[in-house]
């Protein structure tokens, strides 16, 4: 069979250089502490005469799940090195980089020289060429958030062999940062809160965009999901997840052990699931290419090992890769207009999976659609959820004018900012609204809030030179009970403040893509002429929104990923025949 991919990657290796001359350090126990990504990490660090002998972390609030990697091996490596100038975890570089700070700190207290252990040295660059293994699986699965755990767990449990490709150092994906949520009808969890007689079809007619231009006759692939989710639940029950609330609005369904935190606890769960089938998980493993034969079809997958091109050969590759959000150069091409917006999701979410698909011939479906996107903080990049719903503060641009009905939800409102001036806007809070609402310390803690005793103070520190005018304006209709500007009805009431004025500037973040490559509804991958690239399948976001692109409004990511996920494993078995 002839391979049409090969590669010869030039490699840059890191050595570390080794260190001496700790023999002059006080043998001890030295504590030591640097800012991580969600507030302090503090480590012990014992040195013996001539070496740090142990670092552990003793304190810290990092994110479960995502930080785990870099607290168990940046410790570890410093040890292994004797060296602070170590590998950061990719994902977790905030807390990889607090971790060496902190170590550094406890170093400096102990009198040594620290900066002197912070030398790498750089090889000259090496070639390396393509190794094939001769490791063989049935089914590859590529990414390994929701849709690839899915897919993995299924493919394994109905007896394929199944090797899971993770380029990060963990699984899990965007959902590691997301509500941990899905949204689904008819469920025992619901009628467990009192919750009967809900059906997927009163679902999806809520759920209907009935401004989208992208309505079809047929929602085959958003009726295949919202049934599917409906199963899912149930499945997923059955395999012992835990939902700890329901939210009766948005049909979330809370994954334990609590809003913002199940993704973890999901990932985890069928990770320890897929391995007890016997799939083979390869984390820290980027897949680069794909392998096709002379027909086209898809054989295998090229993986950067440790900056080595490996080749795995299997009959069915399952491409669950996820979006394109931090991939400026693909947002950039597909919307122009949000080339200055950060990215919000996952550090994952680079497109790997578009980019090696279309390569083979895939068609795109939905590039039209758009990216889904919420506020983070300007000034410091942490997310700032559904806050404007919570409370009456309003959302002015940097000349100090509301510009949207702050009522809206948070894709919505952010979607409306990124078209303001420099795509930011403040968001104006009273010293009510911080007593109320316990985040907002988190944000001034975390360095996102700009304070103020007055308004005017307030204008002159953001620079909105309209903002006292606006507010006068804004409380005289709330005393008229009537937003004539902009329509806003639910938080609706005058703006005043006892105490300090707060703004927290914020600038929309895109976190999902609605735009993917082509599948049908059994997850095959379509070629522009409609026709299947043989042993390639497609689950998840890396297929974009399957309800956006039929006229839905985006709602249940993780659910979407689950359901075709399930599916690509259920068609890529029976195919191959096991
Ligand atoms: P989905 O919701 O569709 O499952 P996610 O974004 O949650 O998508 O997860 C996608 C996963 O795929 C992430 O864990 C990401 O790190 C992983 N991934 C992305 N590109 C690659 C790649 N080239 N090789 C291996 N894993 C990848």
């Amino acid at each position: 069979m002839k391979k049409t991919v090969s590669l010869i990657l030039a490699l840059l290796m890191c050595f570390t250089m080794a260190v001496n001359g700790m023999a002059d350090y006080s043998a001890g126990t030295y504590t030591g502490t640097a800012a991580g990504r969600n507030g302090d990490i503090t480590v012990e660090v014992i040195l013996s005469g001539d070496a740090i002998e142990s670092v552990t972390v003793t304190a810290h609030q990092e994110t479960p799940g995502i930080s785990d990697a870099a607290l168990a091996s940046v410790p570890a490596a410093i040890v292994e090195k004797q060296s602070l100038a170590v590998d950061t975890v990719a994902g977790a570089t905030i807390t990889s980089a607090a971790i060496i700070d902190a170590v550094e700190a406890a170093l400096i207290s102990a009198g040594v020289d620290a900066e002197a252990l912070k030398t790498a040295e750089t090889a000259d660059a090496v070639e390396a060429e393509l190794v094939v293994s001769d490791e063989t699986y049935d089914i590859i699965v590529i990414g390994g958030g929701p849709a690839g755990l899915m897919a993995s767990v299924t493919a394994s449990e109905k007896g394929a062999r199944v090797l899971l490709l993770e380029k990060m150092p963990y699984v899990g994906g965007n959902m590691l940062i997301s509500g941990g949520c899905i949204q689904a009808a008819d469920t025992s969890v619901q009628r467990a809160y009192g919750i009967v007689g809900d059906t997927v079809e009163q679902y999806m007619e809520e759920d209907r965009d009935p401004e989208s231009p992208y309505a079809t006759d047929d929602p085959a692939f958003t009726r295949t999901m919202y049934r599917g989710c409906s199963d899912m639940i149930e499945e997923l029950v059955g395999r012992g997840l835990e939902f700890v609330d329901y939210d009766p609005v948005m049909r979330y369904h809370v994954i334990g052990p609590a809003m913002f935190y199940g993704g973890n606890t999901l990932a985890q769960m069928l990770k320890d699931q897929a391995v007890a089938a016997g799939a083979v998980f390869k984390l820290n493993t980027r897949a680069t290419g794909l392998v096709t034969d002379e027909a086209g079809s898809v054989t295998g997958v090229i993986v950067d090992d440790n900056g080595h091109p490996v080749q795995y050969n299997a009959s069915a590759v399952i491409v669950a890769t996820g979006g394109f959000s931090s991939n400026n150069e693909l947002i950039s091409t597909y919307y122009p207009e949000y080339h200055l917006l950060p990215s919000s999701a996952s550090v994952g979410t680079t497109g790997d999976g578009f980019i090696m698909a279309t390569a083979v011939g895939a068609a795109t479906r939905g590039m039209d659609t758009d990216q889904q996107m919420f506020f983070v903080s300007a000034d410091t990049n942490i997310g700032i959820p559904m806050l404007l719903m919570s409370c009456n503060a309003i959302l002015v641009n940097q000349s100090g004018d509301r510009f949207v009905n702050e009522d809206l939800d948070d894709y919505a409102a952010a979607h409306v900012t990124a078209y303001q001036e420099g795509s930011i806007g403040y968001m104006i809070l009273s010293e009510e609204i911080r007593r109320a609402l316990p985040e907002i310390q988190d944000y001034i803690d975390q360095g996102a809030v700009v304070e103020a005793s007055s308004i005017d103070e307030l204008a002159e520190k953001i620079g909105t030179e309209n903002l006292a005018a606006t507010l006068a304006h804004y409380n005289e209709m709330a005393a008229a009970g009537s937003d004539a500007d902009f329509g806003r009805t639910f938080n609706f009431s005058e703006l005043t403040s006892s105490g300090n004025w707060y703004a927290i500037k914020v600038i929309p973040a895109v976190f999902n893509s609605f735009g993917g490559i082509a599948i049908d509804l059994d997850t095959h991958v379509l070629r522009e002429d409609g026709s299947v690239i043989g042993g390639l399948y497609a689950a998840g976001e890396v297929t974009g929104s399957v309800e956006v692109w039929e006229g839905y409004y985006y709602t249940t990511g993780i659910g979407q990923a689950l359901v075709y996920g399930k599916i690509a494993a259920n068609t890529a078995v029976d195919e191959i025949g096991r």
